[in-house]
């Protein structure tokens, strides 16, 4: 009698070790829920503002990834079907169960939540063929198919952690413009020269470099790809490089979402090949309005990149050399205008031209003499810059 009491107490002993082990698996769960978390189709990130977590597992409305994979939904009376690949679910919110095939799974990877009905992201992943990645310290979810191109497992990781500093950054409360500090200290600047990599670059950067200024230059495509090397010193030097399209042809470049994205793929893919740094920042050719759509709006923000266009037109490119000193009174005037109106961060239109490399050092002596304080495109600090005033870019 004396020992069975004992075996029972010793189980009883090991029943609730096991139980406290299941509830702080669950406070860590719901301390999970806090932070943000993402599902990533291929490359791109899912805008999907409601994501829930229930049982450690990551749900989204279905009919939010519905649209995404494709996947064709149908309701009769309350019970919700989804045929795909053969495949037959469904799923009746009054039970709360979900049968495939006719065969009621032992879990419901389909939900109900405040009238809204949630799949799991993995669990549909994978019965349509999809392969999962997961990128624990971003709370991440990536699904693919092997068969379409994306980015390895190292650089997406990286992309994601980007994208969730860029977020956070965006969702910080800005300063309100009647704080003394703004006012007291300059603006930023940042010299940015577009059109190159050509003979003028090489004068621009040697300017610059006399003056200790780093600048952004938004390459082209077709001339990286006959100037590699000045593509490498401008990188060596410490210039950040972006991307200006691969052809500059506005027929070509703004044809359709897909040319614009293809331009911008392959030309950042020339500065990573060449310079051996990554980088999502392009300035679209002739600048973003009226030219990029709103599908393109959407698709480049969700493939990661970020779009600059300026604050000061130099119209540096109307003029001829002995004209250089409208150059100057126009970078002059536009700077402080956009002094006046507020700007912090003040991005200032060049172009790799004959006309601009002689007003370049007087742009110079200018902006270094009233005390701006000169910047070049830094990613960890992504200032936002476009005529769309679209956040996400
Ligand atoms: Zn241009």
């Amino acid at each position: 009698m004396k020992r069975k009491f004992l075996i029972t107490a010793i189980a009883l002993f090991i029943c609730t070790l096991f139980l406290n082990t299941g509830k702080s698996n669950a406070a860590e769960t719901s301390e999970n829920q806090s932070t943000q978390r993402y599902v990533a189709l291929h490359d791109r990130i899912l805008p999907f503002q409601d994501i829930r977590v229930t049982e450690g597992d990551t749900k989204v409305p279905l009919a939010d990834i519905a649209k995404y994979l494709y996947l064709p939904v149908e309701t009769d009376k309350d019970i919700t079907i989804i045929r795909k690949r053969g495949i037959e679910f469904r799923f009746d919110p009054a039970t709360g169960t979900t049968t495939k095939d006719g065969k009621v799974l032992a879990w419901s990877p389909i939900q109900q939540i405040d009238g809204i009905t949630y799949i799991s992201v993995k669990y549909i992943a994978r019965e349509i063929g999809f392969q999962l990645e997961f990128f624990q310290k971003e709370k991440t979810i990536r699904i693919y198919r092997d068969n379409y191109a994306h980015m390895n497992h190292d650089d997406f990781q990286q992309f994601i952690h980007q994208y969730r500093i860029t977020q956070q950054e965006a969702a910080k409360p800005k300063p309100t413009p009647d704080q003394p500090q703004s006012s007291k200290t300059k603006p930023n600047v940042y010299l940015t020269f577009d059109d190159g990599p050509n003979q003028y670059t090489t004068i621009n950067m040697q300017t610059l470099k006399d003056n200790e200024i780093k600048g952004t230059f938004f390459f082209l495509g077709k001339h990286m790809q006959t100037h590699p090397s000045i593509v490498k010193s401008a990188s060596k030097e410490g210039h950040y490089i972006g991307s200006h399209s691969m052809t500059h042809d506005k027929d070509l470049v703004y044809k359709s979402t897909e040319a614009l994205l293809d331009e911008m793929k392959e030309s950042t893919g020339l500065i990573q090949q060449i310079t051996g740094k990554s980088t999502k920042l392009v300035r679209v050719p002739y600048g973003s309005k009226p030219h990029v759509t709103p599908d393109m709006q959407k698709q480049l923000a969700w493939q990661g990149y970020k779009m600059w266009d300026w604050d000061v037109d130099s119209n540096d490119w109307k003029y001829k050399d002995v004209e250089y000193e409208k150059i100057i009174e126009n970078v002059k005037n536009g700077v402080v205008q956009a002094e006046k109106a507020g700007d912090r961060d003040i991005v200032i239109l060049l172009h790799d031209r004959s006309q601009t490399t002689k007003a370049l050092p007087d742009i110079i002596n200018w902006l270094r003499h009233e005390g701006y304080q000169f910047k070049t495109y830094d990613p960890q600090h992504h200032i936002v810059q476009n005529f769309l005033h679209d956040k996400a870019l």
